[in-house]
């Protein structure tokens, strides 16, 4: 019978990523609340005394995929790697997180399994054995409770900063398997070509804490110089709508909603953005939100917690004064 937790985690560059011990504490929140083991599996080079520091978040098995194909995720590779120890250890919950990478590994996994997978969730509960998995469906609009009830394992996507990360505890101890890796070459059609790193140095939009996103009421990409301010002032990671993105004021990779970022910050700083529902769809579970409009019927003031109506050009400055003074 299937029995026990299985969380993959991620990491880039040899250093675990933040959404890798978010699941891995909410793997060890389930694996309390039902008695099973819980176990975190790493693919990766060179990433075997980073993938140990997952037992102070309470994994108890760690399964290490070390070898130089692993380096960088490439989806057959890393699907094989997994599917094989899916099916040597018989898990019956399998989580990994709903970041770019992770959605995709998801997906192929859980058709290479002939399983079910609920993706990118913000709730997850057990009863009677059941994965109850909490998503939103039609651009965040419902949120919908789904289970798997026959397939197993139960897979499942974490929202990225949805779940808490537990208080790392350093008696915790781990056993630490390494893995077999054996890949073939219909395992490895993908390959890394380049790596374009990020060279602002901010933390990701998915990772943020705080973020700070411009719409087409910035009216030109330049003046986007006022939202890099009010971001260095607050710690911030500054984001955009697609019509601004669309524009050519920022890049791609900035752009939030539904075919951008789904980000979750502590608090969202929307600057001349209205509010429509695709952008809503990726930042409207954000903790707190904070709307700036010079339309008092902008939908944006629907959601947020704070509304300014104003001018974006008198009212930005004043808050990175009013920030300044405070930070
Ligand atoms: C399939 C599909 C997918 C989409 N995906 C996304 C997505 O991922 N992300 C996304 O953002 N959009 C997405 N969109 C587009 C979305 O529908 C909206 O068109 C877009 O979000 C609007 O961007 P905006 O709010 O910046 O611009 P607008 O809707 O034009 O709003 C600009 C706002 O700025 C305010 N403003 C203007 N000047 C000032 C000023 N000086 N001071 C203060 N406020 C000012 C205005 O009052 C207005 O409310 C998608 C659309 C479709 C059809």
């Amino acid at each position: 019978m299937a029995k026990g937790i299985l969380v993959i985690a991620e990491q880039r560059g040899g250093t675990l990523r933040k959404i890798s011990l978010e699941m891995v504490s909410e793997g060890r929140r389930l694996a309390d609340q039902s008695g099973q083991p819980l176990a975190a599996v790493v693919l990766g080079h060179g990433i075997a005394e980073e993938a140990k520091k997952l037992a102070a978040y309470g994994a108890e098995t760690i399964y290490v995929a070390d070898a130089p194909e692993l380096k960088y995720y490439t989806p057959e590779a890393y699907t094989t790697v997994i599917a094989n120890l899916v099916k040597a250890q018989e898990p019956d919950i399998v989580l990994g997180g709903a970041s770019q990478q992770g959605k995709e590994l998801a997906a192929k996994l859980a058709a290479r399994l002939e399983t079910g997978l609920a993706m990118d969730c913000v709730g997850l509960r057990l009863e009677d054995g059941l994965l109850i998995a909490r998503r939103p469906m039609y651009a965040g609009k419902v949120y919908a409770e789904v289970v798997c009830e026959t397939a197993r394992p139960q897979m499942a996507t974490g929202r990225p900063n949805v779940f808490s990360i537990l208080e790392p505890d350093s008696s915790r101890s781990a056993e630490v398997v390494n893995l077999e890796v054996a890949l073939k070459p219909e395992d490895l059609r993908t390959s890394l070509v380049e790596e374009l790193a990020d060279q602002t140095g901010k933390v990701d939009l998915t990772e943020a804490v705080y973020i700070v996103s411009g719409g087409r009421g910035m009216k030109d990409g330049s003046n986007f110089i006022i939202l890099e301010k009010l971001a260095d002032v607050i710690g911030a990671t500054v984001g955009a709508s697609r019509s601004a993105v669309d524009a050519g004021w920022r890049p791609q990779c900035d752009q939030v909603g539904q075919t951008g970022k789904v980000v979750n910050p502590n608090m969202y700083i929307a600057c001349g953005i209205s509010g429509a529902i695709q952008h809503l769809a990726g930042m409207g579970s954000s903790k707190v939100i904070v709307a700036v409009n010079k339309d008092p019927d902008a939908p944006i003031f629907q959601k947020a917690d704070y509304g300014i109506v104003g001018d974006l050009f008198e009212v930005v400055p004043l808050l990175e004064e009013e920030f300044k003074k405070i930070m």
